[in-house]
């Protein structure tokens, strides 16, 4: 199922804000939210994290909406977002055209059950992600990333952002990035969100030993 081009003037038309304002609105209402000292918010990112992504731009879809309706869930990451949702603030925060929000929360509504729309925060790029990591560490003190933070990968180079993942660093967010995620099989769920949970207290953050069924699982990267 995909979203028409015409969603994007649904969108503004719906809202009456254009998108970049729109979800700086939902970051300020998720923000006024009630929260307990101390607590940790974790944050998602989409593409290469909770769906398996880079493939897609091959795939000679029609158009943008049909290409993102149709990329497959990554299980192992879909198991984990839903055991974090238990425990903790979180977050959806991925670098799309605001075009797509339509069709980003009905691929979140199917594969991952998530209907809060309001917890679904879209940018223009990797580096847009910045200010709202810092404002939400601002508000909780701690922040947890999830997030390949790579691309390329459809054109055979796996690229990094790595003047982004430096600004984390110096901005004090805490994120595990593309091995973390590659980490994550059906075996290692569960020390995953140990994991989570570690770097949620404070605790250094540690990279998931894939183990043997790791091979059989895709590579992620692509997209940001
Ligand atoms: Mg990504």
């Amino acid at each position: 199922m995909s979203s028409r081009p015409s969603a994007k003037h649904r969108l503004r038309g719906a809202l009456g804000l254009p998108p970049q304002l729109f979800f700086d609105a939902l970051l300020t209402r998720f923000l006024a939210g009630q929260r307990l000292p101390g607590d940790a918010v974790v944050v998602f990112d989409l593409d290469n994290t909770l769906a398996h992504t880079w493939p897609s731009f091959a795939q000679g879809h029609a158009h943008i909406w049909a290409r993102l309706a149709s990329l497959p869930p990554r299980p192992e990451m879909v198991e984990l977002f839903a055991r974090v949702r238990q425990r903790r603030p979180w977050l959806v925060l991925t670098a799309r055209e605001y075009r797509t929000w339509p069709t980003t929360l009905a691929w979140l509504r199917r594969h991952t059950g998530v209907r809060e729309s309001g917890r679904v925060i879209m940018v223009r790029s990797a580096a847009e992600k910045l200010p709202i990591l810092n404002r939400l560490r601002l508000a909780y003190g701690r922040v947890l990333l999830i997030d390949d933070m790579s691309r390329n990968h459809e054109h055979g180079e796996v690229l990094s952002y790595d003047e982004v993942m430096a600004q984390l660093a110096r901005i004090g967010i805490t994120h595990l990035g593309v091995d973390f995620i590659e980490g994550v099989t059906r075996a290692t769920v569960s020390e995953a969100e140990r994991a989570i949970e570690a770097a949620c207290q404070g605790q250094p953050a540690h990279v998931v030993d894939p183990g043997p069924d790791a091979a059989a699982r895709p590579a992620t990267s692509g997209g940001s």
